[in-house]
């Protein structure tokens, strides 16, 4: 799909045979006016490319925003703006366009910038200089790039306007030393040999705030990012910038030797070569076929679709989503009045600004009972270290507000790797569902004076509890204490399953394993027995092998029940086995209702 589009455009332009070769460099008028090439690079890395993407031309003035961007990195932001301005000049590339009081050039997309900027990475490393750049430009196309030593050839010999250029930079001591280094870094890095898969590469690791999504490694910081593409937003197209922001509106660079640059910031790159240029210095078929892209695909910055009502997923009550913590009869009863005043929000996309301010909204819009908010930031897909800040507030005002407020799936996340440290009251859990299990404990106690959870009183209340008592004190003879440490097998898949087991004290977890959607292995907790309650009946009652894992989560005891004393009871006290099976029926019913209740929730959550 994407590739017809270039493909249509690629065969709409190639017929439009406006402009020059530039020939002021005499190698570039060898150039072929109708070599073109279209490629785009997306966020993702893939590239599409058209036409004559593979051909070799120099990068020319497109070295510019990177050089900038380098210059940044190696001397800091404060340093170059000591030696050049960042304000368009509204004149030709090679013009002498100096402050008059300062004599710093007007910007770094103009030779006078780009040659002072030059000077200075020249003299920050005297004999590393052209190897430096060259690296740096290979790091950022993620291939190995080289000089085209005609070209520099060439326009070292033919260079005098800019050479003219240094001198006058010298003089007003925007070069402290003699120009000639930095002019000779100028022409090399001018001459760097790309293609336009290259340019398009380039372009998109600007577009991942210096990030190339090619190799996943960070040539430039993000920060740096952002200052390279607002220079080539005000200044990138010589003296049509104006006119191209207008007509495009994105940052672009062009050079003469006939390569376009544009980025979509966050989304793509994009390149175009032919050589011919119009009467500004820009690739006629590049500033053709980029408007008609951005026209026609809406890639304007300036055109942005609204965001309302992406970022809150859905916000639902701790009613409408219960954990998998089997909660015994006097649990229930404490939690069941009070399970709406736990509320989730589950947040999506990107965290930013306008993201945030949703987030503030659905804050705001909590019932008033709220206690416990759990933040669920499973389907949330970047979250900009610039939201940090605010996103903190944000939580401190929440816990200020008194809400418990747990986190839940944030921890890929590079802020909450930290913030667990920062923000004292705050919980981040790995699942959602312990979250909720979390939250629904934080209920509990908050509306009893007792201890609410897990108690000696709900293993009194257990099951057996409702058999006669003659068949119950006959089950109980036979029932053999067992204790378990934290994180011990209790059951394992595939055992025999010849014991049946009643949770004296501690809890019990059921996990399988299955392969996600992603197809990635994931392991889920099925449910977690308390005190009281029983497991390990299905295998038990059927004699099949056992379906699942069960472990003691920090230690505990059970009462356990072998199937020979079973049989043998069956045989001895008939009455006694039926009653314990029937109270097994009841309670595997009330599991399967509760489990089916469970299941539609999620469908709806
Ligand atoms: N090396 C060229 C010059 O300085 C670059 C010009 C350009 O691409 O704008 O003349």
């Amino acid at each position: 799909m994407i590739q017809d589009v270039l493909n249509e455009l690629h065969s709409r332009f190639a017929s439009l045979d406006e402009g020059e070769v530039a020939s002021y460099i005499p190698e570039l008028a060898k150039a072929c006016p109708q070599d073109f090439g279209i490629a785009i690079t997306t966020a993702s890395g893939r590239i599409y490319e058209v036409g004559d993407t593979r051909k070799p031309f120099t990068i020319q003035s497109i070295s510019k925003p990177f050089v900038f961007g380098l210059g940044i990195k190696l001397l800091t932001p404060e340093r170059l703006a000591l030696k050049v301005d960042v304000e368009p000049s509204g004149e030709a590339f090679n013009a002498i366009s100096l402050d008059p009081d300062t004599g710093k050039p007007r910007n770094p997309m103009i030779n006078a910038g780009a040659i002072a900027i030059s000077a200075q990475i020249s003299a920050h490393d005297p004999l590393g200089a052209d190897q430096l750049v060259l690296d740096f430009f290979s790091e950022l196309a993620a291939r190995a790039l080289e000089v085209d030593q005609a070209v520099y050839q060439s326009e070292s010999e033919t260079g005098h306007r800019n050479r003219a250029i240094g001198y006058l930079l010298r003089n007003s001591n925007i070069i402290e030393a003699a120009p000639e280094p930095g002019l000779d870094l100028y022409f090399r890095q001018c001459a760097i040999s790309v293609d336009c898969r290259d340019l398009a590469v380039m372009a998109a690791t600007l577009a991942c705030q210096g990030r190339n999504p090619i190799t996943g490694r960070q040539p430039l910081s993000p920060d740096i990012s952002v200052r390279v593409l607002a220079l080539m937003g005000s200044c990138g197209m010589y003296d049509f910038a104006g006119q191209w922001l207008h007509d495009v509106g994105i940052p672009a660079k062009s050079g003469v030797a006939g390569g376009v640059l544009a980025v979509v910031p966050g989304r793509l790159g994009i390149a175009v070569y032919s050589p011919p240029l119009d009467g500004f210095g820009n690739s006629v078929r590049g500033v053709a076929v980029c408007t008609q892209l951005s026209h026609g695909v809406g890639m304007s910055l300036f055109n942005q679709s609204p965001q309302a009502g992406n970022t809150i997923r859905r916000v639902y009550s701790g009613s409408q989503r219960t954990s998998r913590r089997w909660r015994s009869e006097r649990e229930l009863a404490l939690l069941q009045p009070h399970r709406d005043r736990l509320r989730i929000i589950q947040i999506q996309g990107v965290l930013d600004f306008a993201a945030l301010e949703q987030l503030a909204a659905a804050v705001v819009a909590l019932p008033p009972q709220t206690r416990v908010l759990i933040l669920d930031m499973a389907h949330v897909t970047e979250l900009p270290p610039s939201s940090d800040e605010l996103l903190n507030r944000q939580l401190r005002l929440l816990l200020e507000r008194g809400l418990q407020v747990l986190v839940s799936r944030a921890g890929r996340l590079a802020m909450f790797q930290a913030a667990g440290q920062q923000l004292e009251g705050l919980q981040l859990l790995d699942q959602l569902d312990f979250a909720i299990e979390t939250a629904e404990n934080l209920l509990m106690e908050g509306t009893s004076g007792e201890q609410p959870i897990s108690t000696a009183a709900d293993s009194e209340a257990c099951f057996l509890s409702r058999l006669p008592s003659e068949s119950r004190a006959a089950l109980e003879a036979l029932l053999l204490e067992r204790g378990f440490q934290p994180g011990e097998a209790v059951i394992n898949r595939g055992d025999p399953g010849n014991e049946l087991f009643l949770v004296r004290d501690g809890l019990f977890s059921t996990h399988i394993e299955f392969e996600a959607l992603s197809g990635e292995p994931h392991r889920t907790r099925l449910a977690t027995f308390g005190p009281g309650m029983c497991f390990g009946e299905i295998a038990f009652i059927t004699g099949n092998r056992r379906i699942a894992d069960i472990t003691a989560v920090d230690g505990g005891r059970c009462w356990v029940l072998q199937r020979s004393d079973f049989e043998n009871l069956q045989e001895r006290q008939p009455a006694a086995a039926l009653d314990l099976l029937k109270a097994l029926t009841c309670d595997l019913g009330l599991k399967l209702s509760q489990t089916s209740v469970q299941l539609s929730r999620s469908e709806l959550v």
